[in-house]
């Protein structure tokens, strides 16, 4: 505002308003008031964008102020919508400051729900009163002894309690017997009840508990992590402080890595709180989103467990922000705004007035060095519920007990199984890549087939009879000859995929009931809970898996893990391959022996003396992380220092370069200041782009965002190329 035109009450005549729009602008654009608006922050407007009308935010600060006032456009309309609310406006502006990305495309993830559109008003029946006079067949008589006077009840519904047809209820409605009414909707959301009875806590459990009911008490920010052992009652203790946040009447919000995989943990809500609470992710029916949104946004959603987009619903009275599986690198967003959902929910809570609990057996280097900082709490379980034993874990040297020619399976991992089912119990087999084989390569000519726009090899799914690419999703039928030489039946699969090792699992094990459990065989949450309904029933003996059999499952009868490659992840450059090694194999571990019987674990490796294989062994978890922060800290590496990545990708590799060269000539330089690069990407060619890389490194206390915008401000991006920013990386493909 310009200062001018002040009214006697003081208040400001708001000739224009900034409105922010949900597009990559890089700040609101001001529009002018028409006479008798009154519009305020965070309120929803409809204003002229482009001959367009596009629904927008009123924004707070002064506006962009670059138009005049006479040329500015009106904004169209003030929308009957609840306002958004100033902590989730301030979420916004920070994480687009902290990451770099336009304001507008971070608003837009928090107005991506249409809750705008209403939802028409579900109809159905009520008697009419007094009836008119006509005709009333048996039929009919069923259907109006099934309506209590006055109520309303929906066609369908009410034709099958009467256990008649729906002409019947039609025919009803054309001789004026039945009136059409508005059947009022029940509240979508029950209360949860915090004095529904949960289990009675341990000693450290219910110490931990009352830790985290205090921190809800205090109505205050904070952040404590909850670390302790798989299956020490992680999830029960927190529970404690959301019956706690339900008390005092206020919201809480639960973050999990992947929604897909909760059915076990909606059951142990609903057992735990008597009702299910609401849940928000991606697969969620666009009239279910309207709804959730609406309700969270009436504070009609005490609860709501969701993936990492829930941390933008509008909460108007957020209590409680827990964050389970905190070390997950699924709560970073790669694609669009790249953020960690972990540290804006951190942020979120702090907005918002509220507690933020971090939830992890295996806590991120980033959070223990917090802890250690003094800036985070720690509340630590030691044990396992009820005397349950960790697994022990041994080692299959793949060196001295190699599998036959052609398997992947060691003789003593086989033996382990065997004895296994000889016990009635259940094994798992893990290994963390999809697909049959994950190369496939000419033996006449060492042709590899590779994928036709990424720096990748096809992986081979067999059952589909496919290659395909698992960075763009190309896929092209397995060709019948080489596609260089020509030679027949020369394409020999190198390397094994979970498919591969199903079959092998097949011949090792003819009389085992298998289950597959990968992100391509369970698609969606229905799936997952069908898998694990199945195997906590007993119907499986032995389950296959991807990293998604690693995440939280309680399968009490499950006995022995057996993992196929424990050094698959330890390839590659990445700044965190070892810490999430250990934090994967720990995590796949702990769903061995989580009832009576204790559990096994075999890790088939090449390198036994490997750091984390003795990590593992040893069961030393917290040593191994300080070992890494050893490691870490004298060059200033992450937690100990800051890094951002500059991602440079273009249509062609000399486009790409000259962009990289501009960029490294501007980089820049001081203290505690390093660059890194330019350098081809690890995946140098994505979807057809060629791509660089280069990596700012600072020190602690220097911000890298100024240095990045000065920075950026630099170099134009033309034609095809486009520079990405990732703030804090976790992936450096
Ligand atoms: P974590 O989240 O640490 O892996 P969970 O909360 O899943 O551990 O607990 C592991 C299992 O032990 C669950 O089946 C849980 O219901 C049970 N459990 C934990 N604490 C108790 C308790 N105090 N009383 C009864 N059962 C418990
Ligand atoms: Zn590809």
């Amino acid at each position: 505002m310009d200062g001018f035109g002040r009214s006697l009450t003081g208040e400001p005549a708001a000739a224009r308003v900034p409105v922010l729009l949900p597009y990559p602008f890089a700040g609101p654009f001001d529009y002018k008031v028409p006479p008798g608006m009154h519009p305020r922050p965070g309120d929803l407007v409809l204003v002229p964008l482009n001959r367009r009308a596009e629904v927008g935010v009123v924004w707070d600060g002064p506006g962009d102020g670059t138009l005049a006032d006479s040329r500015l456009k009106p904004v169209t309309a003030l929308l009957d919508a609840p306002p958004m609310r100033a902590d989730l406006r301030q979420l916004i502006d920070w994480i687009a400051a902290y990451t770099l990305a336009p304001p507008g495309d971070v608003l837009a993830m928090a107005l991506r729900v249409n809750a705008l559109r209403p939802d028409a008003p579900a109809t159905g029946w009520r008697r009419a009163e007094p009836l008119p006079d006509t005709r009333i067949t048996p039929p009919r008589q069923k259907v109006l002894d099934a309506l209590v006077a006055g109520e309303v009840r929906g066609g369908g519904d009410l034709a099958k309690t009467a256990g008649v047809s729906t002409a019947v209820i039609r025919g009803m409605a054309d001789a004026g017997l039945l009136l059409p009414a508005v059947i009022q909707a029940a509240p979508p959301f029950l209360l949860p009840d915090p004095e529904h009875p949960g289990p009675v806590l341990s000693e450290a459990q219910a110490e931990a508990a009352t830790a985290l009911r205090e921190a809800v008490a205090a109505q205050a920010f904070s952040v404590t992590l909850l670390d302790g052992v798989t299956g020490s009652g992680k999830t029960e203790v927190y529970h404690e402080a959301i019956a706690e946040c339900l008390r005092r009447g206020r919201q809480a919000l639960i973050l999990l890595p992947e929604i897909a995989l909760s059915s076990q943990w909606l059951e142990r809500f609903t057992q735990r709180f008597g009702v299910a609470p609401a849940a928000w992710h991606s697969d969620l029916p666009s009239r279910l989103r309207r709804i959730t949104w609406r309700a969270v946004a009436a504070g009609e959603a005490p609860v709501v467990v969701g993936a990492r987009s829930a941390l933008f619903l509008p909460f108007p009275d957020l209590g409680l922000v827990v964050i389970d599986e905190e070390h997950e690198t699924a709560f970073k967003q790669e694609e669009g705004v790249v953020y960690h959902a972990r540290d804006m929910a951190i942020v979120r809570a702090r907005l918002c007035r509220a507690p933020a609990v971090l939830v992890s057996a295996t806590p991120s280097l980033e959070t223990t060095a917090n802890v250690e900082a003094g800036r985070y709490r720690r509340l630590h379980l030691p044990d396992r519920h009820g005397g349950a034993l960790l697994p022990e874990i041994a080692l299959v040297d793949l060196r001295d007990t190699p599998p036959e020619r052609g398997q992947f399976l060691a003789p003593p991992l086989i033996a382990a199984i065997d004895a296994t089912f000889a016990r009635g119990e259940q094994a798992m087999l893990f290994l963390n890549r999809r697909g049959y084989a994950p190369l496939t390569l000419c033996r006449a000519c060492g042709h590899r087939m590779q994928c036709p726009n990424c720096t990748a090899w096809l992986v081979e799914h067999r059952a589909r009879r496919l290659l395909q690419c698992h960075h763009c999703g190309h896929a092209e039928p397995i060709p019948p000859v080489c596609p260089v030489c020509a030679a027949q039946h020369s394409l020999t699969a190198v390397g094994p995929g979970i498919e591969r090792i199903t079959e092998e699992a097949a011949a090792c094990f003819p009389a085992a009931r298998t289950l597959v459990m990968a992100s391509d065989t369970l698609p969606g949450p229905a799936a997952a809970a069908e898998a694990a309904r199945a195997i906590a029933a007993r119907e499986v003996d032995l389950i296959i898996g991807t990293q998604i059999v690693a995440k939280g499952w309680h399968f009490p009868h499950l006995t022995l893990v057996g993992v196929v490659d424990a050094d698959l992840g330890l390839a590659g450059g990445d700044l965190r391959a070892a810490e999430r090694t250990v934090q994967l194999l720990h995590q796949v571990s702990g769903r061995a022996g989580r009832a009576e019987a204790p559990g096994r674990v075999l890790l088939q490796t090449f390198s036994p003396e490997h750091p984390v294989m003795q990590a593992l062994l040893a069961g030393d978890l917290p040593r191994f992380m300080a070992d890494e922060a050893a490691q870490r800290r004298p060059g200033n590496w992450p937690p100990f220092g800051r890094l951002a990545a500059l991602i440079v990708s273009a249509d062609s590799p000399e486009a790409a370069d000259a962009c990289s060269r501009d960029l490294a000539r501007a980089a820049p330089h001081g203290d505690g200041i390093l660059v890194l690069g330019p350098a081809p990407a690890p995946l140098a060619i994505l979807r057809g782009r060629h791509r660089r890389r280069l990596l700012l490194k600072t020190r602690r206390e220097i911000a890298v965002q100024p240095l990045l915008r000065a920075w950026l401000a630099q170099v134009v991006a033309k034609g095809s190329v486009r520079i990405d920013v990732d703030v804090d990386p976790m992936s450096f493909l």
